[in-house]
């Protein structure tokens, strides 16, 4: 039987392309195994569809029903990220970097987990380890997730060993500049050409209560502010119509990835409020807000202590 090597639903460039890599080791290792993923080829995300296509790589197919089926995870090990009878398949091995989820197995199989910022750090040792050389292709797509899970090694889940990954990928891959590729991912994935400005808004949004006032936060990851310059008004027309349906407030977080920080667009019943929270004033509804990436860990928590949550 053909093991389906799969990531998680709703696959991002680590699932996608962490699955081609393990289906190529265990193809050189005399297995029969094929890269599957949970998405059709077409909605792939547009980082992911970028890194396929400028490494050359086949996306994986896609893979709807895992019941009865010998299948490979990589990327995660919970049941409610798999593909729909994951329950009634069998697992026969898992590469992962995240906390161990709750697929179980009836034999003992190979199950390597580590704490790192990406599966292709793992499997960037599994090869190594099996004595493997990496195809060169299936390296850039390694080298490619690495720096998006870590965000070009900015996230605090990035270790030394995805560093050392890197270095090796590199060469494998033949990529000189990985500043370069890093730029070329985000520009892909924040990109905003022709999107609606209200998808822009709920593009990635979260709606809060804050002491009984309901405030919307919605974030756009760019590589530059120069991406949204043309269409500011539009965001904030959007932003005036979800405010004005019951909402306290609306922030709009414009996040340079590349510079570190937020052009904070804020409506709200209560300005002043809210630029006590981020120890600013409003221009024209916004504010640059220094190092404020996060909109769990900084934006959320300083507005609830304004509102006094
Ligand atoms: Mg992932
Ligand atoms: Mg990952
Ligand atoms: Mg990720």
């Amino acid at each position: 039987m053909t093991i389906c090597v799969v990531g998680h639903s709703n696959p991002d460039t680590d699932s996608v392309t962490a699955a081609i890599a393990l289906a190529t080791l265990l193809n050189a290792q005399g297995q029969d195994a094929k890269a599957c993923m949970q998405s059709v080829a077409a909605n792939l995300n547009p980082e992911s569809a970028m890194v396929i296509e400028r490494f050359g790589l086949t996306a994986p197919e896609e893979i709807t029903d895992a019941a009865g089926k010998q299948v490979a995870l990589v990327d995660f090990s919970d049941i409610a990220q798999g593909p729909a009878g994951l329950a009634d398949a069998e697992v026969v091995t898992i590469v992962d970097h995240h906390k161990i989820g709750d697929v179980t197995t009836n034999n003992p199989i190979l199950f390597r987990a580590e704490p790192v910022g990406c599966t292709g750090t793992v499997l960037n040792k599994m090869f190594k380890e099996a004595g493997v050389a990496i195809p060169k292709n299936v390296a850039g797509g390694m080298l490619a997730a690495i720096l998006s899970d870590t965000v070009n090694f900015k996230s605090p889940t990035c270790t030394e060993d995805d560093k050392v990954a890197v270095a090796e990928l590199k060469e494998v891959a033949g990529v000189s500049d990985t500043e370069e590729l890093f730029m070329a991912m985000l520009k892909a994935k924040s990109s905003v050409d022709g999107v609606p400005a209200k998808d822009l808004l709920f593009r990635d949004y979260k709606d809060f209560d804050m002491k009984g006032n309901k405030v919307g936060v919605g974030q756009l990851e760019l590589a530059t502010l120069d991406q949204v310059a043309d269409i500011r008004e539009d965001l904030m027309k959007a932003m005036a119509e979800v405010k004005a349906d019951g909402r306290h407030s609306v922030l709009l977080m414009l996040t340079d990835v590349v510079k570190e920080g937020t052009d904070l667009v804020v409506l709200s019943d209560d300005p002043a409020l809210v630029e006590g929270a981020f120890g600013g004033k409003l221009e024209n509804s916004s504010m640059w807000v220094e190092g404020m990436m996060s909109r769990k860990k900084q934006t959320v928590p300083n507005l609830q202590t304004a509102f006094g949550c």
